[in-house]
């Protein structure tokens, strides 16, 4: 398994950056985003570090698109939102902000106005744990 101490997603991997697990395997984890671009975005990635999409390998691509759909599917459990955007930039040109490839999982209302290159707003941490634990706990 790849690992960069520089990067934060790796040091979320490695346990050294708290973070609101929704889910993990040998592959894969997934927590919630600090800074929801709506209530309920988290993310999921490899846990081996790449930078992109063109990087991954295919057990890796697989196990994630896998667990996009489970992370997606308890966050529509949850919240019921009337639509979910899976979302995943390559370069800072398309908004990746953190290299370490990671899909963005984002619950979407026709009217949130929400446009691509998002820009980051800091989340309320405690209601974003308790929401971690609903969506856990509807995963199946
Ligand atoms: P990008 O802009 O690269 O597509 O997405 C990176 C995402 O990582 C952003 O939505 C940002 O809020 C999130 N992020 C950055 N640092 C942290 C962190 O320390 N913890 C968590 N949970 N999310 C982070
Ligand atoms: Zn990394």
């Amino acid at each position: 398994m790849n690992a960069d101490p520089d990067c934060i997603f790796c040091r979320i991997v490695a346990g050294e950056i708290p973070s609101f697990k929704l889910l993990e395997n040998d592959r894969v984890l997934s927590f919630m985003d600090i800074n929801p671009a709506n209530e309920g975005h988290c993310l999921v990635i490899p846990k081996t570090h790449v930078p992109n999409l063109f990087e991954a390998d295919d057990e890796s691509l697989a196990a994630v698109a896998t667990a996009c759909r489970r992370v997606a599917d308890a966050v529509r459990r949850t919240l019921d939102p009337p639509g979910i955007s899976i979302a995943q930039a390559n370069g800072p040109a398309a908004g990746q902000s953190v290299l370490h490839l990671h899909f963005h999982v984002i619950p979407r209302r026709a009217d949130d106005d929400l446009l691509f290159n998002w820009e980051l707003q800091p989340g309320d941490l405690d209601a974003i744990g308790r929401l971690a634990e609903r969506i856990r706990a509807n995963l199946e």
